[in-house]
């Protein structure tokens, strides 16, 4: 059984990361999405709201699950029988950073390999941040995100806004 594991932040999952999943779950028996529960970019959303609002989306498709994970990707990776790890590329900003993030997993499990998706030009300028960025200021986000979460997205980012989110 080939699996696959696409790990991220998915703080939240966007259209961007969904073309991503689509188009890798067709080359793989399982792909598993990989929620990063220990992570330096403080979420927005807990690591439960972001691995519920996947469930919510991956629903059509048989062969994707969810889970988080906490502690080294490539321990994940190898604990699942995933031979590849798949990263979704923007721009040439993504470039640097995942280049050493894959060369450094290959060297520590030979077994687990990187495999990079480009993005479709449609998402290429989309991320998780400036989704909420807009969700923030009222801007419609219904392009951005699955239908499914878009009222969980402006909920989340109207709650933050009415506390601190956003203020020094
Ligand atoms: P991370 O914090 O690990 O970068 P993200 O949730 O930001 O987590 O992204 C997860 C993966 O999805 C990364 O490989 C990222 O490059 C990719 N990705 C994010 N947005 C897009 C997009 N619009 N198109 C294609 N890939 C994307």
């Amino acid at each position: 059984m080939k699996t696959g594991i696409y790990p991220g932040s998915f703080d939240p999952i966007t259209m961007g990361h969904l073309d991503i999943v689509k188009r890798s779950a067709k080359n793989f028996d399982r792909l598993i999405i990989g929620v990063l529960a220990n992570n330096a970019k403080n979420p927005l959303f807990t690591t439960e709201e972001r691995v519920a609002m996947i469930l919510e989306v991956i629903r059509d498709y048989p062969n994707v699950t969810v889970e988080s994970f906490s502690g080294l990707l490539i321990d994940f990776a190898d604990k699942r029988g995933a031979s590849f790890i798949i990263r979704g590329l923007r721009a040439v900003t993504d470039f640097d950073y995942e280049l050493q993030i894959a060369q450094t997993n290959r060297k520590v499990n030979p077994n687990v390999d990187t495999l990079f998706l480009t993005t479709s030009v449609e998402y290429a300028y989309l991320s998780s941040s400036i989704v909420k960025e807009i969700a923030r200021y009222g801007g419609d986000i219904r392009e951005f995100v699955p239908e499914e979460i878009v009222d969980k997205v402006y909920e989340k980012c109207r709650i933050r806004e009415d506390s601190s989110y956003g203020r020094k």
